[in-house]
């Protein structure tokens, strides 16, 4: 016996055209996430002298991300974990509502895909067109047009590579700089490199990409239940499928309104609904046939919908053959006793409420987010110092963080140890119960500071000190608890 092979061919699959309500919400909602796209890192934002003035940038040089009125240093990355959290949370809890709704309608792979295809179309022709010029032989129609094409492809491709960048430096300056030759040459190689996935991935990979390379197919079937909305096929009603259109003699009996009630014995002669003219798969930007059932490669587009709807309404039989349902509705409908549809579920209802907590907490402390931040690292060697009137010494780096857009001024004091004094490390011989350091606009400041101290009984080893950091002008303020090192109560004894 022969091993199978585990290598499939790819089949070229040419899309037609198709007329309806999934291609009107396909288009609506490409043309909004292009315009994003594209137009985004263009909007300004007021933030004041020497800041971006783009509304959206994450500036890697500076370790900053700019999101409108939002500024978001290095130490709050759980707030970017928090979003991502709240994202996933929110794609699980669409596809339990409806199925693969993302694939079908936002995901970027589709959004540029159904692009290219459009483009395709425009220059090409539709799938008979195209279908019959890629089997003939070469002639300049076939040249011009698959040349004119692939440029177009190209030119989509170098404005979406082009754009990326613009998120990570201001828009106007990298796009001059670009045009004038004097940019980074990290801005060419980033450009050329999205351009050539841009063009890889949605000219020539295309449905490759959900069906291979995308892992969300695969684990998105634990979302969905027998309550999700997904496109389906009434095969109660279209089988046994049969070509043509049928004279009324043969029309079956789940005919006009009928089809709402569920499905009828059909006579020997009768024929369900399907007249077998493939145009469900036709339109199908992943090739399959959606008569075969819920399959992995089905992205829930609705594009088979539109295109038998077309069919149905020629050949005078009732809309929605396939359409959008949840399987046990279908099963439901086929013994002709119709359920609700269930959007709340323990599952939807879990989600739900994983969102709204997300939602609160990351609003909660979004508004509460400090202007400052303070981390102490104690000095390793030595660990303290003895001094001749047998008070100690140790050593610390202070780092303060002026997340505001204004010199600031911080006072810094100490807790937990009482008579404890501070000196600048460069200024030891002052020793004050408070400090005075002030720190540039939107930036850390470092100061090495020491701690002198005679704690009233034996430290053993260690005892928490408590830094505090007050802003002199707006009162907040950021502690942090270090330790304070002494010698062990054994050796003191
Ligand atoms: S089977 Fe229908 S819903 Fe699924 S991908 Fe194809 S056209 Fe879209
Ligand atoms: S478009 Fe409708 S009628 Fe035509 S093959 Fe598909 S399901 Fe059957």
């Amino acid at each position: 016996m022969s091993d199978p092979s585990l290598y499939k061919d790819r089949v070229r699959v040419y899309p037609r055209a198709v007329r309806g309500v999934a291609r009107r919400v396909k288009w609506a909602v490409l043309v909004f996430c292009l315009v994003v796209y594209y137009a985004l890192p263009w909007f300004r934002w007021t933030r004041g002298p020497g800041q971006p003035s783009q509304a959206v940038l994450l500036d890697i040089g500076h370790e900053r991300f700019y999101f409108f009125a939002i500024e978001f240093w290095p130490q709050d990355i759980y707030y970017l974990t928090g979003a991502l959290i709240l994202a996933a949370v929110g794609l699980f809890l669409v596809t339990s509502l409806v199925g693969r709704a993302w694939c079908a309608y936002a995901c970027p792979q589709t959004v540029w895909t159904d692009l290219f295809m459009r483009v395709e179309r425009l220059i090409q022709g539709d799938r008979n067109a195209r279908m019959k010029r890629d089997q003939g032989h070469t002639d300049f129609a076939k040249i011009w047009r698959k040349t004119a094409t692939h440029a177009a492809w190209l030119g989509i491709a170098f404005w979406t590579g082009g754009a990326w960048i613009m998120y990570f430096a201001d828009a106007p300056t990298v796009t001059r700089d670009f045009w004038r030759g004097t940019a980074a040459a990290d801005v060419y190689v980033f450009t050329s490199l999205f351009t050539a996935t841009t063009y890889v991935l949605a000219g020539w990979a295309r449905e490759q990409v959900c069906t291979y390379m995308c892992p969300w197919p695969r684990f998105q079937a634990s979302m969905l239940d027998e309550h999700s909305l997904i496109v389906t096929y009434e095969s109660w009603r279209g089988e046994p499928r049969g070509h043509g259109k049928r004279p009324p003699a043969l029309l079956g009996a789940n005919q006009l309104g009928a089809n709402q009630l569920g499905a009828k014995p059909l006579g020997a002669n009768e024929r369900g609904d399907c007249i077998d003219c493939s145009a469900c798969v036709n339109v199908c930007p992943t090739g399959i046939d959606i008569r075969d059932g819920s399959q992995l490669e089905c992205i829930n587009c609705g594009l088979c919908i539109d295109a038998c709807n077309e069919v149905m309404t020629k050949t005078g039989q009732p809309k929605w053959l396939v359409r959008w349902d949840t399987l046990a509705n279908q099963e439901a409908r086929a013994a002709g006793r119709p359920v609700p549809f269930h959007l709340l579920r323990p599952r939807t209802l879990i989600y739900i409420a994983a969102l709204v907590v997300g939602f609160v907490v990351m609003g909660v402390a979004l508004a509460n987010r400090a202007q400052i931040d303070l981390a102490v690292e104690h000095d390793r060697a030595p660990l303290f110092v003895t001094l001749r009137n047998g008070s100690l010494r140790n050593a610390y780096t202070l780092k303060i963080s002026n997340k505001t857009h204004e010199a600031t001024a911080f006072a810094i004091g100490l807790n937990g140890i009482d008579g404890a004094a501070l000196s600048l490390a460069e200024d030891s011989e002052d020793h004050l119960p408070h400090l005075t350091l002030t720190v540039a606009p939107d930036a850390i400041g470092t100061y090495r500071v020491l701690v002198f101290a005679r704690p009233a009984k034996p430290l053993d080893a260690a005892q928490d000190l408590i830094f505090t950091a007050r802003n002199a002008r707006t009162g907040e303020t950021a502690a942090y608890t270090s330790v304070f090192m002494g010698p062990t109560a054994h050796a003191t004894r």
